[in-house]
């Protein structure tokens, strides 16, 4: 078990910073959702999923594994008490060296945003595979907000408020990381993505148009 930990402690920052410096060049693929599945032994993804909302973040790979899963303060694929995840000091306060800088700067601060936002919401902890429906394009209606996310047509819409898929576009041409699903003809599933960002932009902005008609009859 000791070996188990200290192997981990030295894998999980340098899994880590090559997503945050970079480093990996070209088209990087973030994991597909059956890939995670066949990966759920494996312990790199897992994250913390609003099923209310459908939002998911990191929770911060091998970290979350030894300091939330193995205490058994959570458990894979079943809701999470927030209290009791707030309450897990080990989780929040990794050292103060470069190398857990991913988990000081962006893992936890934006861990703790969600848990906040979504306190009161239905909140599972597990792989992708744990909370994303079955159904095929059922991952087109999650947002991962947070660390390192997988870019997601609400991404765009919620977070960036983007109107047109050429911002879409030129936005992924110049990130380091482009997502899986963005050259992938199969099962047309780019197009797919693109239908969900322009139903998205036109509820967005068929919204304050009724709201105005309204006023405008009283
Ligand atoms: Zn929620």
């Amino acid at each position: 078990m000791a070996n188990h930990i200290l192997n981990g402690l030295g894998a999980a920052p340098i899994l880590a910073q090559g997503f945050i410096n970079g480093k990996r060049k070209g088209r990087q693929r973030t994991a597909h959702p059956k890939e995670n599945a066949m990966q759920s032994l494996a312990t790199v993804n897992i994250y913390f999923a609003c099923t209310d909302c459908r939002v998911y973040v990191d929770a911060g790979y091998r970290w979350a594994s030894w300091w939330l899963e193995e205490p058994r303060i959570v458990k894979r694929g079943n809701p999470v008490s927030v209290e009791a995840v707030f309450s897990a000091r080990e989780y929040w306060s990794p050292s103060n060296t470069d190398s857990a800088d991913w988990l000081r700067k962006e893992v936890l601060p934006s861990v703790r945003r969600f848990l906040a936002e979504h306190r009161r919401h239905r909140i599972v902890f597990g792989n992708t595979a744990d909370f994303l429906s079955s159904d095929e394009d059922g991952f087109l209606d999650w947002m991962q907000v947070g660390f390192s996310p997988l870019l997601l047509p609400r991404y765009f819409v919620e977070l960036l408020g983007f109107q047109t898929w050429d911002q879409v576009s030129s936005f992924i041409a110049r990130q380091d990381n482009t997502p899986w699903w963005w050259m992938l003809e199969w099962d047309n599933i780019h197009d797919k993505a693109r239908n969900k960002f322009q139903k998205l932009v036109e509820s967005r902005t068929a919204r304050p148009k009724s709201v105005h008609c309204k006023a405008r009859a009283h």
